[in-house]
């Protein structure tokens, strides 16, 4: 990857992530046309939750106790902390007993970036940083095929064309994680995967082992209008650091939902906990054709996909 005046291109970003997704599943499917597409190098990436073993083990199919009260939940047990400090690190502590997910309905958005925009406003995403934490792929029609996917259209809202927003997925299994030798980032109670800036220690490692390309290294020192600065977001004027979707953890804790979900017109995209069973969140994924992004690599992505 080139970094032309030390930055990761758009482009780049875009092509980073296309080549770690398989085309011809995410078809299949999502089951919007078949045909068309290459398998990418790295099997792949959609399966729907009902292929997912439960957490204790009872892949005989055998429903568990807590099983019959929430369907998802071999998919909450499966969602734990990992290197949590165990105290608060910039926010406040979980809330409650949350565990949070996100829906995004492909066939509702109109791939307006209103998401993006909202996004970089509310966390103080630096206005030449050459990233977004959020990105949308528009698609052509009838295909998956993310080598033609375009994360660089003018407009959105083309009727033949579809929308993919992608970011980080707060995954349970979080190989960014995994990927940080100094500890600075780890996934906590509520399944949020959050990062100590202080502690960033820029050596990238995360953005390597991350399989969604949801991280951005910052560059340049973050130029945000000082009357636009999120003082809520600790994340204000530091460059050499490693930055991600946090799933607007300053909100959601303060029971708020995420700038995203907020600001998305045609409500595309829902947040909510899937410890409750009747939170749009998990009636989507009980009650729709729901798909994870490269569940196959094992990560467990905390966001689905309708169609
Ligand atoms: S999408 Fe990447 S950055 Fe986000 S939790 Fe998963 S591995 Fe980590
Ligand atoms: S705001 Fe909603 S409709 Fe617009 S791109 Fe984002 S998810 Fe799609």
């Amino acid at each position: 990857m080139s970094h032309e005046n030390g930055r990761v291109s758009a482009s780049e970003e875009t092509a980073e992530f296309k080549a770690t997704i398989s085309r011809r599943q995410f078809l299949q499917r999502v089951g919007i046309v078949a045909g068309l597409v290459v398998v990418g190098a790295i099997p792949a990436v959609l399966t729907s939750p009902e292929t997912l073993p439960s957490a204790d083990g009872a892949e005989s199919g055998a429903p568990t106790l807590a099983s019959k009260i929430n369907p998802l939940q071999h998919i909450i047990d499966q969602d734990q902390p990992v290197n949590y400090p165990g105290k608060p690190v910039w926010y406040a502590d979980p809330a409650g007993n949350q565990k949070w997910a996100m829906v995004i309905d492909v066939k509702a958005c109109v791939g307006c970036r209103k998401c993006v925009y909202a996004c970089v406003k509310e966390n103080n995403i630096g206005r030449n940083s050459g990233f977004t934490y959020i990105k949308v792929l528009e698609m052509e029609p009838g295909s998956v095929d993310l080598e033609t996917s375009n994360a660089n259209y003018t407009e959105g809202g083309s009727p033949d064309k579809w929308y993919l927003p992608v970011q980080c997925m707060h995954c349970a299994k979080p190989t960014c994680v995994y990927g940080c030798p100094v500890k600075a980032t780890w996934k906590e109670p509520d399944g949020i995967v959050l990062i100590d800036y202080n502690k960033c220690i820029a050596c990238r490692n995360c953005i390597v082992t991350c399989p969604y390309a949801a991280r951005h290294f910052n560059w340049v020192d973050p130029e945000v209008p000082k009357a636009e600065i999120n003082p809520k977001v600790p994340l204000q004027q530091k460059s050499g650091v490693v930055e991600k979707c946090t799933f607007c953890v300053q909100r959601t804790r303060n029971g708020m939902t995420t700038a995203c979900t907020e600001a998305c017109p045609v409500g595309a995209r829902k947040f909510g906990d899937l410890n409750d069973p009747n939170s749009d969140v998990s009636v989507l994924i009980r009650t729709r054709r729901a798909f994870r992004l490269k569940e196959d690599l094992g990560s467990g992505p905390m966001i689905w996909y309708v169609g």
